[in-house]
Order: structure tokens, then sequence, then C-alpha cells
């Protein structure tokens, strides 16, 4: 067992803080209060490379893994900053990666990889299936070379910061169906061409997201932009949510450190009734704790990583780091918000923020009881609980 990074997993993890030491609290927090999107700082990052690394090198991207790409996203958000904004990036890829067909590849993989187009849509989520995907009602009727997609998606990121959008429909009616996993199908829609067949709605939530809820109307999608087999678009989904789980991990690790760093400094820094309130077990032990919780979280977190890039099955790691790192970085943040008094409830010390930012991680993209029953049922050999 070898814990430890490698040189050029360290290089990265320095030239993403480089970047990051750029962008100080004072552009999160005003992006924050105006619920913009932090344009200059993904352009940087899209320019330098970093958002296309897991695309291969023949496409013009990194070639890197899921391990490098998590120590990006938990630099971002040790930085102080939100990852949030572009991470999806990573995971529409991997779809398009391992579903794709040869010329869907070479149509958009080096577009993407230059920073021409931007791929940061993902939409899967309905008002009324909710969790239960496989009762999604977004049609995709085909008619002649093309396919009619007409429905409604909620909760559906960076639409208005992105050109193409990952989207699962119905081609098949549930009713129809044996296999309920089956008759739904993945297509990547060019919102450039859109038009008004697909209305943007933003949804105002408690941090600043970007999220959408986003209508079809008889929106024509051609016949080549469907990736993978017709009817099995759950499945080339599924194959992107044990990447997602990690990079999300990575993110809540990200900010579990920040809350700790900036704890640590708060508890040393501020005196009350002649001493420094970490000199109080009251102060200093939830810190201690928190951070144990969230190194123990980042060795399952490396452990998911690695065993996704050696192409393992990873299931249970990616949802066990997934859960664990959400949890980890959610007690810091209350932690934080203890250490810091009243003050972590002042805007210029960014913890409530940051604790709006990662009390998202435990909700989505799946919730924390998503993940529990599926480590009750297919790790656990439980019965199925829904
Ligand atoms: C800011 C934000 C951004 C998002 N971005 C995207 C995006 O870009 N693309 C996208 O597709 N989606 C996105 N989502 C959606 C997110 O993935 C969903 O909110 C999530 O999947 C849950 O769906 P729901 O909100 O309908 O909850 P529901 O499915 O209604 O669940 C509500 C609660 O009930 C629990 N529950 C339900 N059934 C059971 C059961 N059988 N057993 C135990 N517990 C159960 C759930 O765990 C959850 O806690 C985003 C959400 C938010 C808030």
């Amino acid at each position: 067992m070898d814990f430890h990074l490698t040189d050029e997993q360290q290089f990265i993890r320095e030239a993403i803080r480089d970047v990051c030491q750029k962008y100080q609290a004072s552009y999160w927090r005003k992006l924050d209060l105006e619920n913009e999107y932090p344009e200059e700082f993904v352009q940087e990052l899209t320019r330098l490379g970093w958002l296309s690394i897991l695309i291969p090198e023949e496409y013009g991207g990194g070639g890197l893994g899921i391990v490098e790409a998590s120590i990006v996203l938990e630099e971002i958000n040790r930085s102080g900053g939100h990852g949030a904004a572009c991470h999806a990036q990573m995971y529409t890829m991997g779809t398009l990666l391992r579903n794709g067909n040869a010329s869907q590849k070479d149509r958009y993989l080096p577009s993407v990889a230059a920073g021409d187009l931007r791929f940061q849509a993902f939409a899967v989520t309905e008002p009324d299936a909710g969790s239960e995907t496989t009762r999604i009602e977004t049609t995709a009727v085909r008619h002649g070379d093309h396919y009619v997609i007409n429905g409604e998606k909620v909760f559906i990121s960076r639409v208005l910061e992105s050109d193409l959008m990952l989207l699962l429909a119905r081609t098949t009616p549930y009713a129809d169906l044996e296999d309920k996993t089956d008759g739904l199908s993945v297509f990547i829609v060019d919102l450039r061409d859109a038009g008004d067949s697909v209305q943007v709605q933003p949804i105002d939530v408690m941090l600043n997201h970007h999220t959408n809820a986003v209508f079809f109307d008889n929106l024509e999608v051609p016949e080549e932009n469907l990736v993978g087999v017709e009817g099995k678009g759950f499945r080339h989904i599924i194959n992107s949510w044990n990447p997602e789980r990690i990079l999300i991990a990575a993110e809540a690790i990200g900010d579990g450190r920040w809350f700790i760093d900036k704890s640590t400094k708060y508890a040393g820094d501020r005196v009350v009734f002649g001493r420094q309130i970490g000199a109080n077990q009251g102060v200093q032990f939830p810190v201690a704790r928190a951070y144990a919780h969230i190194e123990a979280a980042d060795l399952i977190r490396y452990k998911a990583a690695s065993m996704f890039d050696r192409q393992e099955s990873c299931g249970a790691e990616a949802n066990m780091a997934k859960l664990l790192a959400g949890e980890a970085a959610w007690e810091a943040a209350n932690v934080a918000m203890d250490i810091h008094g009243g003050y972590a409830f002042a805007r210029e010390f960014d913890v409530e923020r940051k604790f709006r930012e990662t009390r998202l991680l435990s909700s989505a993209p799946v919730s924390t009881n998503m993940i529990l029953s599926y480590l009750g049922q297919h790790v656990l050999g439980m019965p199925r609980s829904y």
C-alpha cells in the first residue's frame, strides 16, 4: 500500500492551488451575492486544460484519470471556491467516452478539450420521478432520421452556461417494458440549435448553483446524437454515476479541509475570557474529530478513484466515499459555524456561504438514503427497500 500522491498528482494539486490563489474569497462572495457564474475562473481552468483532463490525449485532452480529476475539484473547493460551476463536464464526458461512437467523439471531444464547446449540463431529474429515474416521462419519439423530445426536467444546472446537454429521455413507454430499467435513451442536445423548443426557467436555490427547470416542446434531435444503444440509456447513465460520486466526494473533502483550516485559524486568533477559544476542549475537540472524519473519508475516496481508474468495479466504494465525505464535510461545516460564533453568520467570513454549498453534497446528485439503500441491498444483500 502506498498512500502518497505521485509527482504528477502533486504537481496538479499545486497547479490548481496557483490558479485558485488568483480567485480569492471576495471573488466567490460577490458571485454568490449576485448569483453570477464564475465565467473568468472557468475560462482560465478551461484554457489551462484542467477541465478536459479526462478526455483522451488523441482528442486533445489530458488523458488522465478520476484520481487526478478529483484532485482538481478538491483543490477548487479547498481554496474556498465552488467546483460545481464546472464539475459536470467531467461526468458527462464519461458517458460519451464509454458509450459514444467514434464519430460522436470526433465531433465533440476535440472542441470540448480546446474550450470551444461547453458540455456542462446533465439532464436527468424530473419533477414527478425524483430519485426514481426509471419513472422519467420526458419522451423521445423517433420520426425518420430524428427524435422529437417533449417533457420537463427540473434542477438542471448550468444549461445557460453550456453549449451541449446530455439528456435522458424515454423511448419506450413504461407500461410496455418487462425490464423497467430499459426503455430510456441518452442524447446529446446541441443547445445552440434548440431555439424556442427548449425553454429554461432559473430556479432560485439557497446557493449559487445556476440550476433550472427545462421544458422541451417538440425539440428535434438528429438520430446521430443518440449516445449508445436506444433503450439502454439508464445503464449508460449509471456508468457515469460512480465517477460522479467520487468527484463529489473530493469536493466535499475540499470543503471539509477549508472548514478545518478556517476553524483552527479562528480558534487560535479569537481571545475570549482571557484566552484563545481553541484552548478550550469544547472548541478544540470537535475540530479534531471532524478532521479525523475527513481524513478517513479521504482514504475511501482515493480507494474508489484508484479502483475506477483500474477499471475495477467500485460501486460500493464510490457510494461510501460520497456518503462519508459528504457527512464529514457537513460535520466540519457545523463545527466552523459554532467556532465562529456570531461572525459565522456574517457574509464577509465566508463560513455561511461554504456551509450552504456543503449541505447540497448530502442531497444531490444523489441523496444519502439512496446510497444507504444501495449499500443495504447490493453490498449487504438485504431486501430491496424501495
Ligand atoms: C442545486 C441542485 C442542483 C441539481 N443539479 C442537477 C442536474 O444538473 N441534473 C439533474 O439531473 N439533477 C440535478 N439535481 C437534482 C438532484 O439530483 C435531485 O434533487 C435528487 O436526485 C433527488 O430528487 P428529488 O429532489 O425529487 O427528491 P425525491 O426523490 O423526492 O426524494 C426526497 C427525499 O426522500 C428520500 N426518499 C425517496 N424515496 C425513498 C426510499 N424509497 N427510501 C428512502 N428514502 C427515500 C430521498 O432520499 C430524499 O431524501 C440538482 C438538485 C439541486 C438541489
